[in-house]
């Protein structure tokens, strides 16, 4: 069995992460999703149990995939919940150097591979940041983020 963990800030979920998880869960065994307290991101838009229970709405019909939310090291994460490789998504050449770094870097502390799946090109202008500046400024963000995250995202800039 083969288990992959798909860590992220998921603030808010969106397409192109929805096909990510989508594409895994036909590759592998189980996927977990997990929504990372991000201490570099000092100001979220959704709360971590905001984004948790907007991808567990999104991904109830995905019987493989679970989702959980986590404050530590990837790789720690990855031991803990004894997941064979981290999948990453990569939209453009832009997000290969980052990516290769941090995959290189985990590989090098714990032994954990990680596995890149590119974006479809429907979706690989998609990216969380532009999607709240877009919502906190009202814009129609609807063809971007699952039924779940819109909801949310609505209650919160009609409060
Ligand atoms: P974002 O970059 O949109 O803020 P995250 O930081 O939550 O999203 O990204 C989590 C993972 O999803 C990363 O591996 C990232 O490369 C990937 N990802 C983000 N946006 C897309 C997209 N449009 N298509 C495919 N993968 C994506």
């Amino acid at each position: 069995m083969t288990v992959v963990l798909y860590p992220g800030s998921f603030d808010p979920v969106h397409y192109g992460h929805v096909e990510i998880v989508q594409t895994a869960a036909g590759l592998f065994d189980h996927v977990i999703v997990a929504a990372m307290r991000n201490p570099s991101k000092s100001d979220p838009f959704l709360t971590l149990e905001e984004r948790e229970q907007v991808l567990n709405e999104t991904f109830a019909e995905l019987d493989n995939v679970s989702v959980t939310m986590f404050s530590s090291l990837v790789v720690d994460l990855a031991q803990e919940l004894e997941a064979d490789f981290i999948v990453k998504g990569l939209r453009a050449v832009s997000d290969f150097e980052p990516e290769m770094q941090m995959a290189q870097m985990n590989l090098s502390i714990s032994g954990v591979h990680t596995l890149f799946l590119p974006a479809a090109s429907a979706h690989s202008f998609l990216a969380s940041r532009l999607i709240r500046e877009i919502a906190r400024f009202g814009g129609d963000i609807s063809s971007m983020v699952p039924e779940p995250a819109l909801r949310i995202l609505r209650e919160k800039n009609a409060s």
